[in-house]
């Protein structure tokens, strides 16, 4: 059985509007930094900074 402890799962939210609109999971890796990326929100309808959020 594939472990996946090594995975966390986190959540992406709008800067704007604090609205959850993608889900991702990021391993051991790259757990210590923040992670922050431009992505389309359809509630803004545009492309927003989307912030990592628990
Ligand atoms: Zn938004």
């Amino acid at each position: 059985m594939a472990k996946r402890t090594e995975d966390k799962y986190v959540k992406l939210e709008c800067k704007d509007c604090k609205q959850i609109n993608y889900r991702t999971h990021k391993n051991k890796r790259i757990l210590k930094t923040r992670l922050e990326m431009k992505k389309f929100c359809a509630k803004c309808n545009k492309h927003t900074l989307h912030k990592e959020t628990k």
